[in-house]
């Protein structure tokens, strides 16, 4: 009878040990997660911050609440390189390689509000970059086209967007300042490279009543963020917001 206890007890123990030592990674796993989306509620009081504090020059005091819940969803750890993981949740632009960088997530806020996106909007991104702002985008609206002009770096965002399951958005390697004249006329364009002046192409696609939000000035150096409307009539307007600094669109006829 004892030697029956002392098996039930080997067994109970050698059962346990098995599944402690299968439960151990998963709950580092999701302690990982939880310490993450305890830095993004953190970085949200910093964006809410920031968007009170230049409201005099964005003429926006807060962003929507949809914007701030994309922002609250998309994990930003997984677009950047693994030395950069544990800074994916300051509000600062990150190096993502080949010279090119990840927003300030105070940017890509700013950026997504101005675009007033709506559930059944297709938008159209030049710059895929890391692809953070093409998820952001995909939260919030139906389809998102996103063309990068670097293929390695335009082949690993694409991959990070896939594997997060982010199958509305669409992305393909060429020169954004043609935009993607395939699936035009866009809700919605929103360039994150900076141009010495708005391409026409991106004005041509854009549907009457739609947006687009673009870096303008020299490369290297400060630029606009601007704001274009097109009108039903098929006029534009644009406004002038924040001084920016992007990385240059560049052509790959250059
Ligand atoms: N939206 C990105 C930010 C990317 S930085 C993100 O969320 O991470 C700007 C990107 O624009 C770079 O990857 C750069 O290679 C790309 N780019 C520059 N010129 C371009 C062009 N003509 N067409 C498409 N992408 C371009």
């Amino acid at each position: 009878m004892r030697a029956v206890k002392r098996r039930a007890a080997w067994l109970l123990h050698r059962v346990l040990f098995v599944c402690c030592a299968t439960l151990l990674p998963f709950s580092v796993a999701m302690n990982a997660e939880n310490d993450y989306a305890e830095q993004r509620a953190r970085l949200l009081v910093d964006i809410a911050g920031m968007a009170a504090s230049s409201a005099s020059y964005t003429g926006r005091s807060s962003f929507s609440p949809r914007v701030m819940q994309a922002i609250e969803r998309v994990p930003r750890h997984a677009f950047v390189p693994e030395s950069q993981r544990a800074h994916a949740y300051e509000n600062r632009p990150l190096p993502i390689g080949e010279g090119q960088t990840i927003s300030q997530p105070f940017i890509v806020a700013l950026m997504t509000d101005m675009l007033e996106p709506r559930p059944d909007d297709v938008v159209l991104e030049v710059g895929t970059g890391s692809g953070y702002q093409a998820a952001v985008l995909a939260e919030l609206v139906a389809r998102v086209y996103t063309v990068e002009v670097l293929e390695s770096v335009g082949k690993r965002g694409a991959q990070v967007l896939r594997e997060l399951g982010y199958d509305n958005v669409h992305t393909r390697i060429g020169d954004g300042y043609e935009g993607w004249p395939e699936h035009a006329p866009f809700d919605g364009i929103i360039v994150t490279a900076a141009a010495p002046h708005i391409p026409q192409p991106l004005i041509d696609q854009l549907k009457p009543g739609g947006r687009l939000v673009i870096p303008v000035g020299p490369s290297g150096g400060v630029q606009t963020l601007v704001l274009i409307r097109k009108h039903m009539d098929g006029s534009v307007t644009r406004s002038e917001t924040i001084p920016v600094q992007f990385v240059p669109l560049t052509r790959t006829a250059d």
